[in-house]
């Protein structure tokens, strides 16, 4: 096996200034114990990038190269939300800033709440999934960006559950399980989450 390029480069920048995503992802790289410091954007002074791709995969694309093209390093971005399947896959792409403002996770959950109330005729049960996509850059003007991605099916609660987690978190129930996702410690959720999925696909790519 060859080791990727971008492991000789010493530091991989993490393109996201999402606090809750960089707790989960603390812990997901240190279980691949690279030999590579993973380095938040913000410790750069990197600030967000312009999301406005259509798609998932063209926003995590657009981070990567932001935080690349800035740090001059290898870059690896999420790109993450919930798809409601009955609301057209909204709030999707949109996630972070569906009630406007960005990342107001509180305004966010009221307004997935109260757009959803309407469709829960006779206790009719919506369904939800979490969706990651990590795109890998080894520099701003990489042509193969490296795609990784997690889909978590659940169902979208009536009213929040749970302290843990950020986002959506105490919307999103797993019915198997008997739990919303911020009734799980980080390290269960990571175990099976759409981020922890599209992480077990990076960590393969490193061992091919
Ligand atoms: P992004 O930073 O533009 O990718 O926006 C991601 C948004 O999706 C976050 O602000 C959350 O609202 C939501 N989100 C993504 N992943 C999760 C998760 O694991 N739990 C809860 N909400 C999430």
């Amino acid at each position: 096996m060859t080791a990727p390029a971008w492991l000789s480069q010493g530091t991989l920048v993490l393109a996201s200034n999402n606090k809750g995503k960089i707790a989960e992802f603390e812990k997901l790289f240190a279980e691949l114990n690279l030999p590579v410091d993973v380095i938040p954007q913000g410790q750069l002074n990197i600030e967000d990038a312009i999301e406005d791709g259509l798609s998932f995969v063209e926003n995590a694309i657009i981070k990567a190269r932001h935080a690349s093209k800035i740090s001059g390093k290898p870059s690896i971005a999420d790109d993450s939300g919930i798809c409601v399947p009955a609301l057209g896959g909204a709030p999707g792409i949109y996630s972070a800033r569906y009630a406007g403002a960005h990342g107001n996770d509180a305004a966010n959950n009221e307004k997935l709440l109260a757009d959803l109330l309407p469709l829960r005729k006779d206790g009719t049960v919506i369904e939800g999934m979490f969706v990651c996509v990590l795109a890998l850059v080894q520099h701003a003007e990489d042509p193969l960006p490296q795609i990784f991605q997690g889909i978590w099916q659940g169902e979208i609660l009536d009213a929040p559950r749970g302290e843990n987690g950020f986002g959506y978190d105490p919307l999103f129930w797993l019915p198997e399980l008997g739990i919303s996702s911020a009734e799980m410690s980080k390290e269960e959720k990571n175990k099976i989450s759409h981020r922890g999925q599209a992480m077990q696909l990076f960590k393969a790519s490193l061992e091919r």
